[in-house]
């Protein structure tokens, strides 16, 4: 295995290959690599135990960096639903309990929705994207996208809620967008444009 990676480079603590896909589309236009958790030796990823997806987020990125030596960076997200008294929050990806599937998860939050008119069925998807630099420092940025949940599940791409997920100003959810379209106003595309410019700072203070 090579020892020196190549200049611009940066883990994405994740296994989710469509995050990494998302985050390689945007930064590919900066000369930034990025590499997943599959692309590093193997490490104890830590357990999302923190309350908010700020120190969930920051404490993926520090085990990362603390591993492989690498920038890394590391994102929680979810959606968060007033109707729902904010949940399912940090617990989207296991809302349906341990395990479960993104079909599971989004039959659930319908099933608790289902008397829930549509003025009362605002949601919000948030994400919190965290880079730990080998030198010990911390850069976090924020993203959200506001909109409603729908009635049933539209469409076949995306991922996660993104099938009930309708954008504020728009009539077609997440998941019957391209991708492209997707990434301009989402909350993980919004995070990773202002973490951009942050990454490109530190990279060029760590860059080989
Ligand atoms: P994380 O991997 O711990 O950040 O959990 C994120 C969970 O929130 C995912 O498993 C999805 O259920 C949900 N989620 C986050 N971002 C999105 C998105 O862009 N579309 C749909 N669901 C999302």
């Amino acid at each position: 295995m090579t020892t020196t990676p190549p200049a611009g480079t940066v883990v994405l603590a994740t296994r989710n290959a469509k995050k990494l896909t998302e985050l390689r589309r945007v930064l590919a236009a900066e000369g930034i690599e990025v590499l997943g958790l599959d692309d590093v030796a193997d490490y104890p990823e830590p357990a999302e135990t923190e309350s908010t997806f700020e120190g969930n987020a920051v404490l993926k990125a520090r085990a990362c960096v603390a591993a492989t030596g690498l920038p890394a960076l590391a994102d929680d997200s979810g959606l968060t639903v007033p109707a729902l008294g904010g949940m399912p929050g940090v617990r989207s990806a296991r809302w349906a309990g341990p395990g479960s599937t993104d079909a599971e998860n989004l039959a659930l939050v319908l099933r608790q929705l289902a008397d829930v008119p549509n003025d009362r069925r605002g949601a919000r998807f948030e994400c919190v994207l965290a880079l730990a630099l080998p030198d010990g420092r911390t850069e976090v940025a924020h993203g959200a996208v506001e909109g409603r949940l729908t009635m049933w599940a539209r469409g076949e791409n995306g991922f996660g809620y993104d099938p009930i997920f309708l954008p504020d100003g728009h009539d077609r959810t997440t998941a019957e967008m391209a991708p492209e379209e997707k990434d301009a106003i989402s909350h993980r595309g919004r995070a990773i444009r202002a973490m951009a410019p942050l990454l490109i700072a530190a990279m060029r203070g760590t860059a080989r």
